[in-house]
Formats: structure tokens, sequence, C-alpha cells
């Protein structure tokens, strides 16, 4: 603030992550396009919340404070799915787990009205967005009150909040009083009065106890998630209104490449003296697109990011691309190029009309919806490209690959097979039970062993000696120790090992949490199986694990309660050959040698 000559900010944002100026983080990326647009910033990273005094390091900024818990939840951030504490914090220097409260939205709201004594206050981010509902906590195992009421604070922006925070800073800064900042989308806030055309869903009271009433709201609010067409909802929380504005419009390719051009320096503060181990890991990554039409009952993502796909322009990346490679520390290599699901880039509804009134969840499930745009050359070109930078020597795929996409995506598969696997690729069938499948939103086991195969001869006849590593989750709704057993063999089968099995954690605000609490699936009425004991939690763990030594007692008591002991023998007979030893290793191409 010195050196820039500011006596004061006008808006302070205060981040439950560490500060990196990076455009992957959320708090950097607002903080440099308010900066771009005239305004004085100042970023309070992980500060002590029971300290008032550090929230007034900057002093009272002038128009707000911008509130997130960072890039996680954080009560994901801090607890494991069985519950216990982690020990690491991967948005910290050194990993150090502690440097963010629980809860984190609502007591850095709380320090800051403490801190500054009627100082609008706007919370934002993953933990405030998908906590903006009344909502099931499995921390506290029962229905809370929308975040917006619980913490007090005066706004709440949902989703990627470009368009809504700089309408907020725009119009505070123009003098417009807080309380006439009712119809920016994006937004939520509490009132006394509601509009009349709005959508009703049942109460903070009704769905606290009543598993049908939360349901009710659940469907009822997943139907106003069309940004082109959604209405305003309301949901009483005692004698007031909580009101959610339709969500903010997605960001146009110009409008992408704008924030992205924005100047970040690219590296964490220069006080931190510790490696942050979540900057490491996308250090040399490029957002080439935001968004997932995928629909994944479990994902946070389409909530947040939206179901229409914003992809930046070539040039915009190249730029960024050409800003990474020039930095000291960079290898020539880019570890990834994506953004939720690498293989949709460029791509969308095909149909604007259609688009503008579509109630799926879903353009992929549970069948390809015949108005998606599916086309590869997007994203064959822009890794064709990249290949030819001359400072980048390899560029690997790390996001997620929609396998599903890949039948009408032939050349950026063999371009994926050929170029950018790193010896690994990571998809995510998450289940092999077409009944779990089913539950959660994905394509079923057909489809993966024919993509399975595909990737196996592909790399076979290449020469490269790669494998594909699955992420499966354990005690999904609707899974059963049964469709457990049916996973394991399904492994046994085509040769793959799991060596990580993610352990369903009913987060905020998606499908999978809201058929966890209720059992039952809001759209279809349906009855799901929900693994609750602790006992049953482990057996669907050991089976995904059925390789391992500690796992065997486990994995026979499974079998043993499922009346399945005939497949023991075939479980834990010999290792088969591994799925990568099918051909000697040949050298493998450096990805510039195919210039
Ligand atoms: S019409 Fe089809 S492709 Fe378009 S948004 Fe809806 S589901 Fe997706």
């Amino acid at each position: 603030m010195k050196a820039r000559h500011w006596e004061e900010l006008d808006v302070l944002f205060i981040s439950g992550d560490a500060y990196i100026d990076h455009p992957a983080f959320g708090s950097a990326l607002l903080a440099r396009l308010l900066e771009s647009n005239g305004f004085r910033v100042g970023i309070l990273a992980q500060p002590n919340w029971k300290d008032p005094e550090v929230f007034r390091t900057m002093g009272r900024p002038r128009l707000f404070a911008a509130i997130s818990a960072g890039a996680m939840d954080s009560m994901v951030n801090h607890y494991t799915a069985a519950k216990k504490i982690r020990r690491s914090d991967a948005y910290t220097p050194g990993g150090i787990a502690g440097k963010r409260p629980n809860r984190a939205v609502i007591a850095y709201t709380a320090a800051i009205k403490g801190a500054f004594k009627g100082l609008p206050t706007v919370i934002g981010g993953i933990e405030a967005s998908l906590r903006r509902l009344a909502h099931y906590d499995y921390w506290a195992d029962k229905v809370r009150r929308s975040i917006l009421i619980d913490s007090k604070a005066d706004l709440l922006i949902y989703g990627m909040a470009e368009t809504a925070l700089l309408e907020i800073t725009r119009r505070l800064d123009n003098g417009e009083p807080l309380d006439k900042l009712k119809n920016i989308k994006g937004t939520a806030f509490a009132a006394k009065s509601c509009p009349d055309d709005a959508i009703k869903i049942p109460s903070f009271e009704q769905v606290s106890v009543s598993t049908e009433a939360y349901n009710q709201a659940f469907k009822l609010a997943s139907g106003q998630e069309n940004p082109f067409s959604a209405k305003v909802l309301i949901q009483p929380h005692g004698s007031r209104n909580l009101i959610i504005n339709p969500p903010a419009l997605p960001l146009s390719e110009a409008e992408l490449d704008q924030v992205y051009d924005l100047p970040f320096t690219r590296q964490p503060h220069p006080s931190y003296n510790k490696t942050i181990p979540a900057f490491e890991q996308i250090r040399d990554s490029i957002t080439s697109h935001r968004g997932c039409f995928g629909g994944c009952a479990f994902c946070a993502i389409t909530h947040h990011q939206g179901k229409t796909i914003q992809s930046r322009s070539q040039e915009s990346i190249l730029r960024e691309i050409d800003n990474l490679s020039s930095q000291k520390n960079f290898r020539g290599t880019i570890s990834d190029v994506g953004g939720p699901t690498a293989n949709m880039y460029g791509l969308g509804c095909g149909n604007p009309e259609a688009e503008k009134i579509c109630q799926r969840p879903s353009c992929l499930f549970p069948n390809i919806c015949k108005n998606l745009i599916t086309s590869d050359q997007p994203a064959t070109r822009l890794l064709e490209t990249i290949r030819h930078h001359k400072k980048v020597k390899h560029t690997f795929i790390a996001s997620g690959v929609r396998y599903d996409l890949l039948p009408m995506q032939q050349q950026y598969f063999a371009d994926l097979l050929q170029h950018h696997v790193g010896g690994l690729l990571k998809v995510a069938p998450e289940s092999t039970s077409d009944r779990v499948t089913a539950v959660m939103r994905k394509p079923g086991a057909e489809i993966f062993t024919r993509f399975l195969e595909q990737f196996r001869q592909h790399s076979h006849a290449l020469g490269l000696r790669q494998a594909v590593v699955p992420y499966l989750i354990s005690n999904h709704p609707g899974s059963t120790l049964e469709d457990m057993i049916e996973v394991a063999l399904y492994l046994k089968h085509h040769r793959l090992k799991v060596e990580q099995v993610q352990d369903f954690t009913p987060t905020p605000g998606s499908l999978s949490t809201c058929i966890y609490h209720t059992g039952k699936d809001p759209f279809s009425g349906k009855t799901i199986h929900i693994p609750r004991t602790a006992k049953e939690r482990r057996l669907q763990k050991a089976l995904i694990l059925y390789h391992r030594a500690e796992s065997k007692a486990d994995v026979i008591e499974a079998l043993k309660m499922s009346r399945r002991k005939d497949v023991a023998q075939e479980l834990f007979s010999s290792p088969q050959s591994k799925q990568t030893n099918q051909k000697p290793r040949k050298n493998r191409k450096h990805d510039r040698s195919h210039k």
C-alpha cells in the first residue's frame, strides 16, 4: 500500500488459502480483476481469526470485505470421510494444517464485523456457494441454515464470481446503498419481502425436519440452475426470506481471455518461506476452460462452475504459455492443459434455443444429447499448437478425461495416448457396477471396458508402456457390498490395481449428499441404499483394495456376509500379468519429435 501511495483499500479480500498470485486461485484472480478496473485491493490470507487486530492490518476498506474459505470447503479441508482430522493442508505453506477455522466463512465474517462495525460483507467461494440454501451438513449430521443467514453477511456470491463481484464493487463505488443491490445475477441475500414471480421452496424449518421437504427443495432448486432461464428462488428462514437470484451468465471467450490476461506473477507471496503443495501441483498447468456438462451426482463443479463450457481462445492460452515458459523455474513441461474435464475444451450445446430452456442436469447422462457438439477439433488443434511451442518439451493431461466422449473424439484420443499421457492416465469410472453408476450419473461398465480395451490396444501399437489408473468411490449412495464385490471382480478380470480409494464424503450441496441424507433420489423418488455403518464402510473400501494383504480379512467377511464365498478363490488367486506388460518398451518419443 505504501509503495502504491494508497491510504486505504477499496476492497479487502479475506481468504482461507495462502496467497498465490496465480489464476488458479479465486482470490488472486478476483483481486487482479478489480485492480484492473481501477480499484485498490488487498488480500489478507489465512488471518488469525481470533485476533481482530490482524483484520485491521490494512485498515478499514472504503467499500466492503470479500470473504472466502478458499478453494475448498473448510470442513472438507479439515476432515476425512471418516470425520478424522487431516494432518495437512495443501493450501498452506509447508502443508501445515490448522491455519484456517472450521466453517471459515462464518468465522471470518464474524471477525470482520468485530473489526469494522457496519462494513458491508460479501461472501463467496465454494463454501459459500454450495451452502447457499439450507443444506445437510455431514459433520454436524443435521440440516444447517443457509450460510448467508448463519454468517450474517450482507450478500452471497455463488458460482464463478467475476461479473457479480465487479457489479457490486462498481455500484457501491457509485454510491448506491447496499440494500439496493438486490438484482445482481449470481447473488443471494436475506429480506423480509420477496418478488412475486419467484419460486418458493420449502423453508429451512420444513427441510430440517422432513426428508421429503428436503428432497422437494432440492428438486425445485435444481430446476433453477439454467443461467439463461432460471427464476428467483426463495427459501424462508424464520421470519426472513433467503432470496437467490438466477445464476450469472457464463463468460464469453473474450471476457475469459481478459481475466487470464491479467498480470499475475504466478508466484506465492514472497513472505512465504515454505512450499505450498497445491501451488506445486498447478504451477506449470494451464486452465483452458471452465464448467462441466457431465452432471455427476457427487461433484461440486457443475454446481459451482456451471454446465456451460467457457473456453479460452487458443491465443490467450498461448500467451499464458509464453509467460509461463519465460519464468526461470520452467523446465519445459506443462503438467496439465484442461479444466474440470480435459476433453470438453471448445465443446458446448449446438442448439442455443434448446440450451436456454434446457433442464437436463447432464448433456451426457443417461445418453449423449443430440444437441451436444462433441468435435475434438478445438482440443486437438490446441494441443498440437502447444506441442510446437519452442519452449515446451512435454505437455501432459492431468485433468480428468470423459471417456464416454472419446468415441466421438478419436483424433484427441490418439494424440492423448501418443503425446500426453506420461505413463499413467487417470480416469474416473467411480464404479463399475451399473446400479451404482446410474445413481452417480456416470457411464456404466460397458463404456469403460470399451475405453480400456482401446487404450491398451493403441498404447501397445505405439509401443508405449502406459496404464490406466481408475478412480473409484466406495460407499457412494446406492452402493451395496454386492456392488463392491462386482467392482473387485471387475478390477481382477481387467488387471487393474487401485492404490487409492476415495471414500464417499457427503459434501455440501451435491445430489449425492441429498440422497445420503434423505435415503431417496429426489427426482425418481426411489429408495436408495446408503452405507452408513462404520463396518459396511470399512468393508466396501477393503473390497476395492482386495489385493492388499491387510484387506484380506475384511474381504472374506464381506464375501461371507453377501454369500459370495464362491468368488474368494478367484479374487485371491495369484495376480495375473499387469495391464502394461504387453510389449517391450520402446524409447518414449519426445513430444517434439512429432513436429
Ligand atoms: S440441449 Fe442437450 S446439449 Fe444442449 S445443454 Fe441441454 S443437454 Fe446439453
